[in-house]
């Protein structure tokens, strides 16, 4: 049974003293700070550690409950589990902070162990208390250390967020570098592909002539497709067929397309937009002939109607056809603006009833042609026509007759002449054909030809049939008939008028005549001719 009476303890005199003698020594030499003390928390052992942890001597703290020792700061609460737990008999270990002499605070691991006497009578409570202040500063540095530590990894953390997040934004900042360096440079090559269309334009409006269009088409192509090879087609006046009019690349015309060009043969041409083969599969004109490589057709338009179509040999994507598109609607409105402006030259240089060159013309090809014979010393010739009696068949049938009967017989003369020739109208019924590299005898020849032409022509007007015309013609060869203008028409116009003397629908030859000659020439045809006139 354990006594839990508070009651000092009861020491049999010779044992208790010897006992306490050596458990003295024991705790002392224990290493620990050691106290005991009674069930009233009273001192009854304090040990030389004891006084260097607390700093109260043995004989300040021997019989001294702790309340006025270490245990001074102690609520009463706190006092009071003490007394408590001393007086339980158990044994307890807490960490707990203690007051030192000099006011400092400690903080100690306390152990109590129960006394019990030999009659098992629970008489004391022996305390060791271990100074735990290092191991607190060390845990406090320790903690403080982890603190640091942990602000560190923290830093550390969000600086290799930082890093990464920067670089993120750097490469991002990049990207976007790239792209706007892409999209300069697309800028760039969109603005000199503009100026190298707005160029072409202007070329176009300047042009004079079909070969200076091509040519500057040709020049355009090179610069918008380096090296693809490709031609431009443009449909002939009857409207029927495509001609090529102008390639590039390493591609001969009929390499790209033979010519003419069917418009059925193309897919473009038929369904009016652009029409791309780049798989052997792939829809394919019947005009590229069974070739597979790849092609883009591409009709060019100009004044509301296609003009021709442009032929690449290319697999071409959008960046292309774009280019295409855009190069197509420069060549529509320009060679549509060419044509126009030649036919509104043409009609500055031709005769609007009779479609033949006038006389304007005509003065200015006989400069030429005199020039051009000297140079190369050949012959050119002329033929002078007049309808025969033309006055009386205006009479009879009227000035719009008569009108039908000019166009037709122009007509005659355009289709007897050779592309080379120029056959115009010089004034009222007279007609002239100017024939370069042309001898007398084969002038002869052909106007022979053209007369005969006139003489078998149909006319019909107003839903009436014409009697057939006649016209006689008077033919001169330069130098031998003269060298110049006046001389040569001179020449003809003698030869005429012996036509006209001789009965008309014929045709003379001039006569190599000093000008005196010629002139009583004249004069002789021209008084046959009155004489012939009055008689019919
Ligand atoms: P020939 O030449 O055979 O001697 O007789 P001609 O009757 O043809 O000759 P003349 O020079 O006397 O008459 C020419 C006529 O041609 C006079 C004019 O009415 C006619 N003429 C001239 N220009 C035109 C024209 O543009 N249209 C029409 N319908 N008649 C024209
Ligand atoms: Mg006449
Ligand atoms: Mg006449």
């Amino acid at each position: 049974m354990k006594n839990t009476t508070h009651q000092p303890v009861k020491r049999d005199a010779h044992d208790l003293v010897l006992r306490s003698l050596q458990l003295e020594k024991t705790l002392e030499s224990s290493g620990e700070s050691v106290v005991i003390k009674d069930l009233n928390a009273v001192v009854t052992f304090w040990n030389p550690q004891a006084t260097a942890l607390y700093g109260f001597t043995a004989e300040e703290a021997i019989g001294q409950p702790l309340r006025d020792l270490h245990a001074a700061d102690l609520s009463e609460e706190a006092y009071a589990r003490v007394l408590t737990r001393v007086r339980s008999g158990q044994p307890s270990t807490a960490t707990s902070d203690r007051k030192k002499k000099n006011g400092e605070v400690v903080h100690v691991l306390i152990r109590t162990t129960p006394l019990f006497d030999e009659n098992g009578v629970l008489v004391a409570e022996s305390t060791i208390t271990r100074d735990l202040s290092d191991i607190r500063r060390a845990e406090d540095a320790l903690e403080v250390a982890k603190a640091a530590l942990k602000d560190k990894l923290t830093a550390n953390r969000n600086l290799k967020t930082e890093v990464a997040s920067r670089r993120k934004s750097e490469l991002a900042m990049r990207d976007m570098n790239l792209a706007m360096e892409r999209t300069v440079q697309k800028m760039e090559m969109l603005h000199r592909e503009n100026e190298t269309l707005l160029h072409l334009s202007e070329l176009l409006q300047s042009c004079t002539d079909w070969d200076e269009a091509h040519a500057a088409v040709l020049e355009t192509t090179q610069r918008l497709f380096p090296g693809v090879p490709g031609g431009l087609f443009i449909y002939r006046e009857s409207r029927d067929v495509l001609m090529h009019a102008v390639s590039w690349g390493d591609s001969s015309p009929t390499s790209v397309l033979p010519e003419p060009l069917h418009p059925e043969d193309c897919w473009a041409l038929r369904l009016g937009r652009p029409h791309s083969v780049n798989s052997p599969s792939a829809f394919r004109c019947r005009h590229l002939h069974g070739s597979t490589q790849p092609s883009i057709c591409l009709p060019v338009h100009g004044q509301g109607q296609a003009l021709g179509l442009l032929v690449l040999r290319v697999d071409a994507d959008e960046d292309i056809q774009t280019r295409l598109t855009a190069l197509a609607s420069r060549i529509g409105p320009g060679f549509a603006n060419l044509k126009l402006r030649e036919s509104l030259r043409s009609l500055a240089l031709r005769d609007t009833l009779t479609g033949l060159y006038n006389r304007r013309y005509m003065e200015e090809a006989l400069k030429r042609l005199f020039i051009s014979s000297r140079h190369s010393d050949k012959p050119f010739s002329i033929l002078m026509v007049d309808i025969d009696h033309f006055k009386r068949f205006n009479d009879t049938f009227g000035h719009a007759a008569g009108d039908a009967v000019l166009a037709a017989i122009a007509k005659c003369l355009k289709n007897t002449v050779r592309t080379s020739d120029f056959a115009c109208r010089y004034g009222g019924e007279e007609l002239v054909v100017l024939m370069p590299d042309t001898s007398l005898d084969s002038a002869m020849e052909r106007a022979e030809a053209i007369r005969m032409a006139i003489r078998e022509s149909s006319i019909t007007h107003d839903g009436q049939t014409l009697p057939a015309c006649t016209a006689s013609f008077g033919v001169a060869v330069s130098p031998t008939h003269g060298d110049n203008t006046p001389d040569l028409f001179k020449a003809a116009d003698a030869a005429l008028y012996r036509a006209k003397a001789e009965g008309r629908d014929r045709v003379c030859a001039a006569e190599a005549v000093t000008p005196s000659l010629a002139e009583a020439s004249k004069a002789v045809s021209k008084a046959a001719s009155k004489t012939a006139s009055s008689a019919a």
